[in-house]
């Protein structure tokens, strides 16, 4: 298997190679890499949940409670009350008729998009569509179509230009992931209506942080109730500090998707630790849109030091911030003068983004104190100035 050796050189000559830090303890924002505490600005722990201590005490009772494992796929004797109190609360908490939990969040993606389009179907794509999306499309087999980023003019073209009777899914992102933009989701509601196309919204990022309650995108834009061609997924593994994917939906798509989503079918079911955790979660949430609000400003300041340094730091006020350099080896560079000062932040390169825009992506969290921001910004002012 000389051929490994050969492959893993070659991409370590274009400095993509990737490896696994090692996290030796973890403290809310702070972690320890090689016995040196650091302040992390890249967990997507957007709201401080994965360390409250509510949170950690309900995935342990469920711990005792229900066992380390579901032990079975959910349609065999996995599907514990736990589970179906989450999915209440889910669907609730984004105002659909039902939801159905996965695995994981790219579990969810793969097993709904191939279940709602198939061979011959179309998908309208965004071109920054995060990976999942990317391979749940390519799963489908559908036609995919690739739109330019947000660009509803493209994609209203794009739409009017297929003469098909099939079915249309148009996939897009809440808060895209590696830019940290908003999508223009009432506009392509809009189009998708017009085209009769449904929409796959994927909310990984923006649950938990957009809208005054942090229920996500259709809060954030106004929209009251979620229009019927909608599909909202989201992830319990980022605002909510657990594990795990969902989506929301009409109690007749649930039923559908519990008999076509083959991640869902032949995985075993969310286990109830992290089942428990993600219900906590919701709560805190619910009980402390504080939180929201000091997610918040933590971002107004990051970005007002930014700016003050010369960084632009992209168009709408979210948590993810990309701070662009172009290259990988100059990316890798400042990833590491930033770890010498206390700043973990991961150099995130092709075929994560697009090739040429490597980029240093800033999350941040309501966990941060404002030293650990100012700690950013001048770690991030000398690393500027030095090149
Ligand atoms: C993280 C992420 C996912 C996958 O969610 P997991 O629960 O981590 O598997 C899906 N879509 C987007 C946009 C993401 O950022």
């Amino acid at each position: 298997m000389e051929w490994i050796k050969k492959e893993l050189q070659q991409i370590k000559r274009q400095s993509l190679l990737r490896s696994l830090p090692e996290i030796e303890k973890k403290s809310g924002a702070r972690i320890k890499i090689r016995d040196r505490w650091l302040s992390n600005f890249c967990s997507n722990d957007y709201l401080g949940l994965a360390n409250d201590p509510r949170v950690i005490s309900a995935g342990q009772k469920a711990l005792s409670k229900w066992g380390a494992s579901a032990c079975a796929s959910r349609l065999v004797s996995g599907n514990f009350s736990l589970h179906l109190e989450l999915e209440e609360k889910l669907a609730k908490f984004k105002k659909t008729e039902a939801c159905l939990v996965f695995p994981t969040g790219y579990l969810a993606n793969l097993g709904a998009i191939r279940a709602l389009v198939g061979r011959d179907d179309l998908v309208f794509s965004d071109e920054l569509n995060h990976a999942s999306l990317i391979d749940a499309c390519r799963l489908s087999r559908a036609r995919v179509i690739i739109f330019p980023h947000s660009d509803i003019n493209a994609l209203e073209r794009k739409l009017k230009n297929v003469r098909s009777r099939r079915r249309k899914l148009i996939v897009i992102e809440g808060i895209y992931s590696m830019d940290g933009d908003i999508t223009l989701a009432q506009e392509i509601l809009e189009v998708a209506e017009k085209f009769g196309a449904m929409v796959y919204l994927d909310e990984a990022h923006s649950t938990g942080v957009l809208g005054k309650r942090g229920k996500g995108c259709l809060e954030y834009f106004g929209i009251a109730t979620p229009p019927k061609n909608l599909i909202l997924m989201g992830t319990l593994s980022k605002a909510l500090g657990s594990q795990g994917g969902f989506i929301c939906c009409s109690k007749r798509m649930r039923d559908y998707l519990i008999n076509t989503a083959r991640s869902f079918i032949f995985s075993t079911g969310l286990n109830p630790a992290s089942v428990a955790a993600a219900l906590q979660a919701l709560e805190v949430i619910e009980e402390e849109p504080e939180r929201i609000e000091k997610l918040r400003s933590n971002i107004a300041f990051a970005r007002a030091l930014l700016k003050k340094i010369g960084i632009k730091p992209g168009p709408d006020p979210t948590p993810i911030i990309p701070v662009i350099l172009g290259g990988n080896e100059i990316t890798l560079r400042a990833s590491q003068e930033l770890f010498q000062k206390g700043i973990f932040v991961q150099a995130i390169r092709p075929p994560s983004v697009p090739q040429n825009s490597s980029r240093l992506r800033i999350t941040l969290s309501a966990a941060h104190t404002p030293k650990q921001i100012s700690s950013l910004a001048n770690a991030l002012a000398e690393f500027w100035e030095s090149q």
